[in-house]
């Protein structure tokens, strides 16, 4: 397939295989990202790309749909077996237009969220004012306490005195396992909505390592392509599809249920033509995430990350709550004397991949940052396992304790290829 590609565009071709020899020479410790299986990155690259499928299956506004609906009824059910939920709308371009969809299905513009805050963990569509999130709704935001661990006490005093219509809980940097249930009830009482957001550790949940949200949640948001390990994209899940309570009325004047808001806020509300090769993708990622394999991939993403947190405990790394339950950790660097955003550069000329990630009650700005963000979910494709999370961790700290030194940077880059040329990826 690529030697049409190295024919016709050889400038793209040649920065494909520089990415390719990138991801296999180098540690890629960016807790959102993972390497897809060879049967993914197919059912990605073919021809239902050409396909427009406006509607769901069995009720496109298009032709010639039969076969693209086998593949987007195989993702649906497939997902509502993983997940234990009674829908799925699998047409989300990415978890940002999964979230954009989920909010309206459930408020109206200008209303008031409660949303976790940005820099203790949060994620920019859950109410920064850069986002759609902080410009269309009326935000206010939850933290973590001292401790690192989400303050409840803060998330219900703010929801009982602002009384939000929607709460979205979930995060991209927050190490913690989360208690749906108090959520819920907090919401309940504020007479909020509750969404779950759980983009990161949507492969933690499907292989029943952490607390599923959605016995809890009118809605879960997800990606596909962090823990999951699927094509990049969205979904949007329910636990219990029912009639909604708001008054939503359908055309023959019965009240809708929820997946019946959902899906025309997808689409017609925020998309048009579905992204069938990705359905298709993502139908083939969940198969692979209903194999007994999965489950034990998702242990060893948790213990990995447990081992790679306690060796840099050992080392006098300060790890924000104190460990981790889940796939990712937030270094605390301040007692180091380093910022993120040079520790990220540091480690960048020494083959490890990580990004610079706003700490609790950082005073550092976003550009800059006091942490660095690690998570074990791309390494533990490859195969990597506790040993080489020890080595990682002692690669991390020579670079950090040396990060003006040019030669130790080159010393552990030849490091990281030696160690990554024993995983090796995409070679069979
Ligand atoms: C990654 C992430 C998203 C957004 O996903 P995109 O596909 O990048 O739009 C949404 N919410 C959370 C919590 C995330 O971590």
């Amino acid at each position: 397939m690529t030697s049409h590609l190295q024919h016709v565009d050889p400038e793209i071709f040649n920065a494909v295989q520089e990415e390719t020899e990138r991801q296999n020479a180098r540690l890629e410790l960016i807790a959102s990202e993972n390497f897809v299986s060879l049967a993914v990155l197919q059912a990605m690259g073919q021809v239902m790309t050409n396909k427009y499928a406006e509607g769901y299956p069995g009720r496109r506004y298009y032709g010639g749909c039969e076969f693209v609906d086998v593949a987007e009824n195989l993702a649906r059910e497939r997902a509502k077996r993983l997940f234990k939920a009674d829908h799925a709308n699998v047409q989300p371009h990415s978890g940002s237009q999964a979230n954009i969809a989920a909010y309206f299905s459930l408020i109206q513009y200008g209303d008031k969220v409660l949303g976790m805050n940005l820099s203790h963990g949060g994620h920019l569509t859950h109410g920064s004012p850069v986002n759609f999130s902080g410009r269309f709704f009326q935000m206010f935001h939850y933290g973590v306490g001292r401790d690192g661990y989400i303050d409840m006490n803060q998330v219900e005093d703010i929801a009982l005195r602002e009384k939000p219509r929607l709460i979205i809980t979930g995060a991209s940097a927050y190490a913690r396992k989360i208690d749906y249930a108090a959520f819920r009830d907090i919401a309940d009482r504020a007479g909020a909505k509750l969404i779950a957001d759980i983009a990161h550790p949507a492969g933690l949940i499907a292989a029943e390592l952490i607390p599923s949200p959605l016995p809890h949640c009118h809605l879960v948001t997800t990606t596909t392509h962090k823990t999951l390990r699927g094509p990049r994209g969205g979904m949007i899940l329910i636990g219990k599809d029912q009639e909604n309570d708001m008054g939503v009325l359908n055309p023959k004047g019965k009240l809708k249920t929820y997946s019946e808001i959902v899906d025309s806020n997808v689409f017609p509300g925020f998309q048009g033509g579905p992204l069938m090769h990705v359905i298709a993708a993502k139908a083939v990622a969940f198969q692979e995430a209903l194999q007994p394999e999965f489950i034990d991939y998702q242990k060893q993403i948790i213990v990995n990350a447990q081992t790679l947190a306690k060796a840099l405990m050992k080392r006098g790394y300060d790890i924000v709550s104190g460990g981790t339950d889940t796939h990712l950790m937030l270094v605390d660097l301040r007692n180091h004397g380093i910022t993120g955003k040079v520790a990220e550069a540091a480690l960048e000329r020494a083959g490890l991949t990580v990004n610079k990630n706003m700490v609790p009650f950082d005073d550092q700005s976003p550009f800059i940052t006091s942490g660095i963000r690690l998570g074990t979910p791309a390494l533990t494709t490859r195969g990597m396992k506790g040993s080489e999370m020890e080595m990682i961790a002692g690669f991390i700290d020579q670079v950090l304790l040396n990060s003006a030194d040019e030669s130790i940077q080159m010393q552990v880059r030849r490091d990281v290829a030696d160690l990554c040329s024993l995983f090796p990826l995409y070679n069979h």
